[in-house]
């Protein structure tokens, strides 16, 4: 059985005096509900500027709540000037990394090679990758949509082994959905889902397919989050962005995976 996971993507968003505020209301909230973190992994990704503020509230209150970054560099160290490396992350005890979001493809393009470095990158770090694919409204309306998804998770994974796959996660973030309050249905979300663990089931094996989690990511809030995760059978959580910035709503939607 995979385990459900509710992801907060905050971007560009909350400085580390205000991700240690936000972070700390997010525990209080799930300890007051009683919230079992065994039932569901609860993870947030600040900025990198926040991830050690975010490190020692968790170290000094020994929070449940996982940790990591929203990109990496595909390369270990030297004369890059901006980057940061997984080995970095790392060592700030961060177990997740976003790759490949749409937000980063349009604004610091990255070929596939560079992604499936990324990806190597901080498997080889010991955290896991979330590789985010989905398709524009433009493959929607010409009816590509799934080929498109999975053709992205295809370029990303296919000279991976059986054990670095199984080990990543992947988010369907149809980019018409990121940020504009039209979220996708739950057919959509399964469909999508369905045919990316499909992919995985054919070209890697069927103990792969039901290994990787598959999140939905996209206007995600704690009104349209119960749906999705009742009927959506093939997804194993959300990738949230706007929503999680405040932890009532953000607490709402992990509540809702119990
Ligand atoms: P959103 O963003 O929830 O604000 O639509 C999701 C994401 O980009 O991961």
């Amino acid at each position: 059985m995979r385990r459900p996971i509710v992801v907060g993507n905050w971007k560009m968003n909350l400085n580390h005096r205000e991700a240690t505020y936000c972070v700390q209301k997010l525990a209080w909230i799930l300890r007051d509900a009683n919230f079992d973190y065994r039932t569901c992994d609860v993870v947030v990704l600040p900025p990198f500027t926040s991830i050690r503020s975010v490190q020692v509230l968790a170290e000094a209150d020994n929070l449940k709540i996982a940790y990591g970054a929203q990109a990496v560099a595909a390369t270990s160290q030297g004369a890059f000037t901006g980057d940061v490396s997984a080995d970095m992350l790392a060592a700030l005890d961060c177990s997740y990394v976003i790759v490949g979001h749409s937000e980063r493809r349009k604004y610091h393009p990255e070929d596939d090679a560079t992604l499936v470095d990324e990806t190597r990158a901080i498997l080889t770090a010991g955290m896991h990758p979330i590789l985010c694919v989905g398709e524009s409204y433009d493959e929607r309306k010409q009816g590509i949509e799934l080929e498109y998804a999975v053709g992205q998770v295809n370029d990303v994974t296919r000279d991976l082994s059986d054990d670095e796959v199984s080990r990543m996660l992947i988010a369907y973030e149809p980019v018409w959905a990121i940020g504009t309050g039209m979220v996708a249905n739950s057919q959509t979300a399964q469909d999508a889902a369905h045919a990316i663990r499909e992919h995985l089931a054919s070209s890697f094996s069927t103990e792969v397919a039901e290994r990787v989690r598959i999140l939905y990511g996209g206007s995600v809030n704690s009104k349209n989050a119960s749906q999705l995760m009742t009927q959506a059978k093939d997804m194993d959580g959300f990738l949230v962005g706007g929503a999680s910035l405040d932890p009532d709503e953000f607490s709402a939607i992990v509540r809702l995976t119990q």
